[in-house]
């Protein structure tokens, strides 16, 4: 692919903008000990949330990661915090649904209802842990990709605020500009009760927070091998062994060979963003007035929102699903953002990133145990809420010796259903471009 190189910053970085305020580092890293009692993989928000509830019980907690602390897609995300909205796909009855039992739509209610619970367990731990990570509540709009798309926008709103309250409408496209500074879109959905912050510096806080409450945390430390079983296990690492009561897997998108029969449940795709650099006060105002996040209605969808200080956009999407060179991806990106916003044509990138996120065959995120080890998994590409709320949920099942308060504790992590799938995902490039493809013809279907 050609790269017009006019396109890029000459401060541009193929890395996080995120990173410029937070770094992933070492700070805290100590000797891996000889035994714990509860041994967590992977320090991103599930790993350091799941700690963080246990230490603060009183338990012997160790956190190991073969990268910098947050390194993977915790210091790398979009920062938007959002509820329901995701899970709300499955709402009985709506477009494109299947008739569900009662038991299944009090099941998916559960979930939706623990999904808002997320987002608040969010704003109660910034405030708890003092973390000052530019956490604000101003909403999400939604763009209908196609004409029917904002039909079936309608009834969810209603479903959404039946259900889990979130202060959902729906946005026709003649006021949509009152949103967002663009024609692009077939009118929309506002959501009042979402907001975003800065990703690393959310992480920053919790790492902080463990290290006040005595957690022992390992960076560059990867595990190998976990024998053993509930209440013994050896944990063998690149540093060495550790023994440990219970051992919880959070290792999402980054999930590899140590826990095969999880990776072979999930498909690790890639995600990526863009920034821009600064743009004059009154064009980034047009752009989002209302300082909400932007989500969007197809299968491969976009996510953006102004960073903080409102000045510069931050465009995040599935430019392809597998890993691409970071200067591939920025050009890509930045054509989708100007057509959405051709005003941005000419604005150059300074920072393009990626990370992995994990997907699962029912867009749900879950949380189990498997051969006594405990997994949280599957965020599905939106995990800054639910990841943190399901490490959380982990460690309230180990205090409550195994038995857990959440629905998500009930629902099974299903098969992909692709013959012989051990995690690598062949397909995803031929997935990418069928539903690309889907989604161009929907939309020329629907008149743009
Ligand atoms: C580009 C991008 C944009 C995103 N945007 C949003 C967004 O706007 N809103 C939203 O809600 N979500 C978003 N997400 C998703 C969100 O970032 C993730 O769901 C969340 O960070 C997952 O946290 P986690 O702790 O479960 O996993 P991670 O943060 O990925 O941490 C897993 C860790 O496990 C470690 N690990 C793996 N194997 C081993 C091993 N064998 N030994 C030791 N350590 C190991 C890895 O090194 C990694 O650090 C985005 C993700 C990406 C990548």
């Amino acid at each position: 692919m050609n790269i017009d190189r006019s396109l890029f910053h000459p401060d541009y970085k193929p890395e996080p903008f995120w990173w410029e305020a937070a770094r992933p580092g070492t700070q805290y890293s100590t000797d891996l000990p000889a035994e714990t009692e509860i041994f967590i993989v992977g320090s991103g928000y599930s790993g350091l949330s799941a700690a963080l509830e246990l230490a603060r019980e009183g338990r012997k907690v160790t956190v190991v990661d073969t990268l910098a602390f947050g390194e993977g897609a915790s210091s790398r995300s979009g920062g938007g915090v959002s509820a329901g909205v995701n899970i709300g796909k499955g709402i009985a009855g709506g477009p494109g649904q299947a008739k569900q039992s009662d038991e299944q739509k009090k099941l998916i209610e559960g979930l939706m209802s623990e999904s808002m619970a997320a987002f608040e367990f969010v704003g109660t731990l910034v405030e708890r842990e003092n973390i000052d990570c530019h956490f604000e509540r101003r909403g999400r709009f939604v763009g209908a990709y196609t004409p029917d798309h904002f039909e079936g926008m309608k009834k969810k709103a209603e479903d959404l605020n039946r259900v889990i309250q979130v202060g959902a409408r729906v946005l026709p496209r003649d006021e949509q500009r009152s949103e967002i500074g663009s024609d692009f879109y077939h009118g929309g959905m506002v959501i009042e009760r979402a907001g975003k912050l800065h990703p690393s510096l959310f992480h920053k806080g919790l790492l902080d927070a463990c290290n006040r409450v005595g957690i022992l945390l390992c960076a560059h430390t990867k595990v190998n091998q976990i024998d053993g079983a509930l209440g013994n296990f050896t944990v063998k690492t690149a540093k060495g062994d550790c023994r440990a009561e219970q051992v919880i897997v959070a290792t999402n998108g980054y999930t590899g060979a140590l826990t095969p029969k999880l990776r072979s449940r999930i498909v690790p795709i890639s995600s990526q963003i863009i920034t821009t650099e600064e743009l004059p006060e009154d064009l980034a105002h047009e752009l989002i007035p209302n300082g909400r996040t932007i989500s969007e209605s197809p299968r491969i969808t976009s996510y953006y929102r102004l960073l903080p200080g409102d000045r510069r956009v931050m465009y995040g999407g599935r430019a392809r699903f597998e890993s691409v060179p970071a200067d591939v991806s920025a050009a890509l990106l930045h054509r989708m953002m100007t057509d959405r916003w051709p005003q941005l044509k000419g604005v150059r990138i300074t920072h393009s990133w990626s990370g992995f996120v994990a997907m699962t065959t029912d867009a749900l995120p879950h949380m189990g145990q498997e051969d006594g080890i405990h997994y949280c998994t599957g965020c599905n590409g939106s995990g800054v809420a639910m990841m943190t709320y399901l490490g959380h949920q982990v460690a309230r099942r180990i205090l409550q010796d195994g038995r857990s308060d959440s629905a998500y504790a009930g629902i099974d992590l299903p098969k992909v259903p692709v013959p012989f799938y051990s995690g690598n995902p062949w397909f995803l490039p031929i997935v990418g471009n069928y539903y690309r493809y889907l989604d161009r013809k929907e939309r020329r279907r629907g008149g743009a």
